[in-house]
């Protein structure tokens, strides 16, 4: 395929995004599946790859790492154990719109709606690629004077979807009035854009990351298929203008479940600079448990990891829940009651995560304990799909 003389420019990548059958199949052969799946999703949940990303799925394999992620498969339609669309009560723990303050020292400012893709199993499907968490400039506003009247907040990460589709005038605007709180020390980015669109980390932005240290940024690599040297190129940009950069995977059932995967993920990130700092056991989302793999299976990845890399290539296990994230340590795993894993938040509060072994055979027994009695827990075998913004109504 010859490219756009225009390939590199990450304004021309975002206008050339691929969201039709016509244009997927200038990347791949798309399966009866797919096709079917992109109809069915359509009012869903959106459907949109850079080229630069489409260009790393393989043609001919729909099981592609980088193809699952983001071609609909009708998977997402079939009936799941959750109905939720906010497992974490987001929407709960949100003063302000698009503001979830959760943790007492830090918040999650979802600057935007928008990513430059949609991936399948995003925790905010509920939310991303929706007009109406867009946000405008006086709810902007709203947040950022919640965030002033809040000294005991000191770190503040703006996410979204993705921070980085802003262009450098908004993204000035918005890190200069953060600036402007005295109490904020730390400002985090969290953004996909160096793995789905390298080529907007440019010398521009770099520059105004620069002029408002200290920024971290973190990223969401999940295959070493996604460690192209564009991607190297915008990591070490980044770590140039002296933003610490750091790395989350989400664990997902025939992308990363393996050991030898995941081994070469961590040390291809470890050699570009970028820290893998967690690896998230997959949330309970509707139409994502075609992506989700047992407790056991990430804890038994851990044990092969530790002791078999470098330290700093050893992320952290965890699972995001309501109560804050969990180490899933057995420190913090209590055992495996049926089909849930009893769990103890580090703030003492038990949690039960449904996490249905089905016939997979784990490879590391966790101890059977008794489900304790009123334990919080998500409600299971509700219907799959809660359209979206209907979702937002429904949980608010
Ligand atoms: S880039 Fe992040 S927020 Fe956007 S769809 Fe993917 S996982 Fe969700």
């Amino acid at each position: 395929m010859t490219r756009d003389p225009h390939w590199s420019d990450w304004r021309w990548q975002m206008r050339h995004r691929v969201h039709d059958e016509a244009t997927l199949r200038e990347y791949v052969t798309p399966t009866d599946d797919e096709l079917a799946a992109i109809e069915a999703t359509r009012d869903i949940f959106r459907w949109n790859i850079t080229p630069y990303y489409a260009s790393l799925m393989d043609p001919d394999d729909p099981d592609c790492p980088v193809r699952r992620q983001v071609v609909p498969r009708m998977s997402e339609m079939a009936p799941d154990i959750v109905g939720v669309v906010d497992p974490l009560d987001e929407v709960g723990h949100s003063p302000v719109k698009n503001l979830i303050h959760n943790y007492r020292d830090r918040v999650a400012f979802c600057v935007t709606a928008e990513c430059a893709i949609y991936c399948r199993y995003c925790l905010r499907k509920r939310m991303v690629g929706d007009a109406d968490f867009m946000m405008r400039k006086d709810e902007l506003g709203e947040a950022l004077d919640y965030l002033a009247a809040h000294p005991e907040i000191r770190d503040v990460l703006l996410t979204g979807g993705d921070p980085l589709v802003f262009n450098e005038a908004n993204l000035s605007w918005l890190l200069e009035r953060l600036r402007a709180i005295p109490h904020i020390e730390v400002i985090r980015l969290g953004s996909r854009l160096p793995v789905t669109l390298p080529y907007r980390i440019t010398d521009d932005l770099c520059n105004l990351l620069r002029a408002h240290h200290p920024v971290w940024l973190n990223t969401h690599f999940n295959h070493p298929k996604e460690l192209t040297p564009e991607a190297a190129a915008a990591c070490a940009k980044l770590a140039e203008a002296g933003v610490p950069v750091g790395n989350q995977t989400v664990l997902m059932r025939g992308i990363n479940d393996d050991l030898a995967t995941m081994k070469a993920l961590v040390e291809g990130l470890v050699a570009m600079r970028v820290w893998p700092y967690y690896l998230y056991q997959a949330q309970l989302i509707g139409g994502t448990a075609h992506f989700r793999t047992s407790i056991e299976t990430g804890m038994a990845l851990m044990r092969g990891l530790r002791g078999h890399t470098s330290g700093f290539a050893v992320p952290s296990y965890v699972l995001d829940t309501p109560f804050g994230k969990v180490p899933l340590t057995m420190d913090y795993v209590r055992g495996r009651a049926g089909d849930h894993v009893v769990l103890e938040s580090t703030r003492g509060d038990l949690w039960a995560e449904p996490n249905p072994l089905g016939d997979e055979t784990p490879p590391l027994i966790l101890p059977e304990v008794d489900l304790p009695p009123g334990i919080a827990t998500l409600p299971t075998g509700a219907p799959t799909f809660v359209p979206v913004a209907e979702g937002y109504t429904e949980t608010a």
